[in-house]
């Protein structure tokens, strides 16, 4: 016999599956709305052309080479990428307390910060919001953290936050527990917190001794403008808090498989920095030894260099911008036929998602009948509706639910 036979098989993991079930469909008319990738109207996925462009330079380049890059990577990318993040004139920054370090994409930061809060700070208690990305708690759980709890966030009734159920869960939360948030663009919501809001959010944490973690995986996706979305995590580093703050460069350059994120951290005292660093040395070393250099050499001269800068801007601005179209238009479509039910939250909703409300047998239905995958949730990509098929995907929600 063999010890590989004790094994138990494990979930699939939901949104791979539904997307290989998209992969695996002959049907013609066949719509991905599962994976959090952005697509173009004519369906396909899109390289920002100012990416090509600093890929082209990159290849011609003959001075470049595959050396390793330093354990906490590229410096002057995680840099550049924490002050996009706080904002180049924040005072956390000019007061010099605050640093970064080059992860392996966002899920990379996570874990490496899970392990840091873990291991060397000594929390073991994290909260996410109910719902969330569905990869938090793995993360988490991975890194050792014995106590994973949710806190209210979604309401169902009305389509939006239960702001009373969140702040009422977090004055509840155990003294020194992580809270992770999510910067903007919650993932599935769409539902963020007002400004009013988060400065509520802040008070509670604040008085309870809760520790931020901010999971910033879509900035510039959710209004299309950088710094509104990196509002809350500059408004929690104005506040003094100390946190931490993981960044993914998958959706806003759309690298994600180049697995190009950073993990930043905002501390009191900047006495504290140099042996921090020391430890997440140990944690990387001993996990993935150094990072990757394709993706933190793009965004890095992106990020570095005035013109490439706005040209990237632009291109962020048309994929949030085709995305409040496709909000619109779906909205109006089930509007006019006369689906039950109220639609407004498609176009409240913000950033690349859209909880719809389906439900699980409705979301079944629609991928059985109409070969269109969402996850069961009902959390639908609003990337993967194009003007070819928001027809097709309006009358398949209409016939769901009718
Ligand atoms: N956090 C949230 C909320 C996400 O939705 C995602 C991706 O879907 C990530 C983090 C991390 O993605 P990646 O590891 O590709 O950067």
């Amino acid at each position: 016999s063999s010890r590989f036979c004790e094994v138990q098989q494990a979930p699939p993991i939901e949104v791979f599956a539904v997307s290989k079930a998209f992969t695996d469909s002959t049907h013609e008319k066949k719509v991905n709305l599962s994976v959090g990738a952005y697509r173009t109207d004519e369906g396909k996925p899109w390289v920002l052309p100012v990416v090509r462009k600093v890929e082209q330079e990159l290849a011609a380049d003959n001075t470049l080479n595959h050396e390793y890059l330093p354990i906490l990577g590229l410096e002057a990318f995680s840099t550049a990428a924490a002050k996009m993040l706080l904002g180049a004139t924040h005072p956390a920054i000019t007061g010099g307390r605050v640093t970064a370090v080059q992860t392996l994409s966002g899920t990379g930061g996570l874990r490496v910060a899970a392990e840091f809060l873990g291991r060397v700070l000594k929390y073991n208690t994290a909260y996410h919001s109910a719902p969330t990305w569905g990869n938090h708690n793995l993360i988490f759980k991975q890194a050792g953290f014995t106590n994973i709890a949710p806190y209210r966030y979604w309401d169902g009734g009305k389509r939006g936050l239960n702001f009373d159920g969140m702040i009422e869960d977090l004055s509840n939360a155990p003294e020194n527990s992580v809270i992770i948030l999510h910067a903007c663009a919650h993932n599935p919501t769409g539902v963020d917190p007002t400004q009013e809001q988060w400065k509520k959010i802040a008070d509670v944490m604040e008085k309870r001794k809760l520790f931020p973690l901010f999971d910033s995986a879509y900035q510039g996706f959710a209004s299309g403008d950088l710094d509104n979305d990196a509002w809350a995590v500059r408004y929690f580093a104005e506040r003094g808090f100390e946190m931490m703050g993981t960044q993914s460069f998958s959706k806003n350059f759309g690298l994600y498989n180049e697995r190009i994120g950073n993990l930043m951290v905002v501390v009191k005292d900047t006495a504290c920095i140099v042996p921090m660093k020391s430890q997440l040395t140990l944690l990387v070393r001993g996990s993935y030894s150094n990072p990757p250099c394709h993706g933190a050499r793009i965004v890095s001269r992106v990020l570095n260099d005035p013109a490439l800068f706005e040209e990237w801007k632009g291109c962020i601005r048309t994929m949030s911008g085709r995305i409040i179209e496709m909000r619109k238009g779906l909205r109006e479509r089930l509007e006019k036929l006369g689906t039950p039910g109220t639609w407004d939250h498609i176009t409240a909703q913000i950033g690349m998602f859209s909880f719809t409300g389906l439900t699980a047998a409705q979301a079944k239905h629609i991928a059985d009948k109409y070969h269109i995958f969402l996850l069961s949730s009902g959390r639908i990509n609003m990337c993967g509706i194009t003007t070819g098929n928001i027809d097709h995907v309006a009358e398949a929600i209409n016939d769901a639910v009718c």
